[in-house]
């Protein structure tokens, strides 16, 4: 066997956790096996570990780069001059920084949308995270950057070595950065090669009206028009949308992600909807977005703003309650993403988190998940177990170092 947790705690009981290829095999007292690796977990909790909907790794090498802006100019102005100074090698450490950060705080997945996902993808597995990641897809409205897109995008799909921990998803931007014709050669795509596709959708009022400006509808029906919703969509943002098009996201099944910090940071006006996503039962996971737009990695945060965002903005204390973000944020057991679990049961994945019952934002434990939400942060997590193994013990994760060092030189090196 891989490993043996002794003497871990869950719903109030003292348990041991046994992990084989992967997967949570055994959840029973006293279990007495060999194992490879031994955690004796006694005085810590053990919770699924949680799972980040919506990044864009690479941009660590941008955080506080750029702050207090509007979106457009933000983006415009600051954020694609800097983009186009990445080199694959910053890419490549800035993920790792990323997924660094991310480990740190409690995070095993992450969906990815960054330019040369192949660096990403490397950064990833080397970091020992799971992740879904494609080709960044954009063409601006132009037919020679739409042709280039086509060509890149296929001959990455043939030349990447995808496993099931670190999929494929295509990183489809949006419908501001991409023509009609490149939207339903994407869909096509998707459905022949049966990957999904990652897309923002409506996270600005400005989105929805130049949509319906070029094309006469909304964002939501322009995805069905091209073909995008009859396939597996993960939209971020979603938060400009009227009641059909929130109909129309139930219908086909669409996984909706909310990125709460980033939405407030931007301003981008309105608030994810989530009574009625929640009313006609559409999947949601949450996220940090960008490390230029929010600007940490940190779940823990996310989940707390989530659920005050929503308090606050709906004058109503007992929406999203602590139970509801934390199942969100812990992820999804779907056929989008199998490599994730959102429970520590047996036959589950084996990304999990150990969390000392003496820190003090966990004391007094009248109610863990509360805890968790309210008062925890990343820097809770002692321990980090993604895939059956052991990225994070004691706070410590390997190549730490090297890591911030090379972070700190090619920050310097690119942007002085
Ligand atoms: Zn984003």
């Amino acid at each position: 066997m891989d490993l043996l947790i002794k003497n871990a705690v869950i719903n109030n009981l003292t348990t041991d956790v046994l992990i084989s290829d992967g997967r949570i095999i055994k959840i029973a007292q006293n279990i007495n096996v060999p194992s490879k690796t031994l955690i004796d977990a006694a005085g810590k909790y053990i919770v699924p570990s949680l799972k980040n909907g919506h990044t864009h790794s690479g941009m660590t090498l941008l955080r506080g780069y750029a702050d207090d802006m509007k979106l457009q100019p933000w983006l415009e102005e600051k954020i694609w001059p800097a983009e186009a100074k990445l080199t694959p090698d910053a890419i490549y450490w800035g993920t790792r920084a990323a997924a660094l950060e991310m480990i740190k705080s409690g995070t095993t997945f992450c969906n990815d949308m960054y330019f040369n996902f192949e660096m990403s993808q490397k950064a990833y597995i080397d970091s020992g995270i799971k992740s879904a990641s494609g080709p960044a897809l954009f063409d601006f409205f132009d037919p020679v950057k739409a042709k280039d897109m086509k060509i890149n995008c296929n001959s990455a799909i043939e030349n990447t070595d995808i496993s099931q921990n670190n999929s494929l998803s295509l990183a489809a931007h949006s419908i501001y950065t991409l023509s009609r014709e490149s939207l339903e050669w994407i869909a096509d795509l998707a459905t022949s090669k049966k990957i999904p596709v990652h897309i923002h959708l409506s996270e600005t009022e400005k989105e929805v009206a130049e949509c319906i400006t070029r094309y006469g509808i909304r964002p939501a029906e322009l995805l069905r028009e091209t073909g995008l919703l009859d396939i597996n969509l993960i939209a971020a943002h979603t938060i400009w949308l009227d009641d059909y098009e929130i109909d129309l996201l139930a219908e086909h099944n669409v996984t909706v992600v909310h990125n709460p910090v980033s939405n407030m940071k931007i301003a981008t006006g309105g608030v994810f909807p989530y009574s009625k996503f929640k009313e006609r039962g559409i999947r949601m996971m949450l996220g940090t977005d960008g490390c230029s737009s929010n600007n940490s990695l940190d779940m823990f945060e996310d989940m707390k703003v989530a659920a005050l965002l929503q308090k606050f903005h709906t004058n109503d204390p007992e929406i999203m309650k602590a139970e509801e973000i934390f199942n969100t944020a812990a992820g999804t057991d779907t056929s989008i993403f199998p490599q994730l679990s959102s429970q520590i049961k047996e036959g589950a994945h084996a990304d999990c988190l150990l969390l000392n019952q003496n820190t003090p934002e966990l004391v007094p434990s009248h109610h863990l998940i509360s805890n968790l939400v309210y008062s925890a942060n990343g820097s809770c997590v002692d321990t980090v177990i993604c895939n059956g193994k052991i990225l994070m013990e004691h706070r410590r994760v390997k190549d730490e170092e090297e890591i911030i060092e090379r972070i700190r030189s090619i920050s310097e090196e690119l942007y002085g």
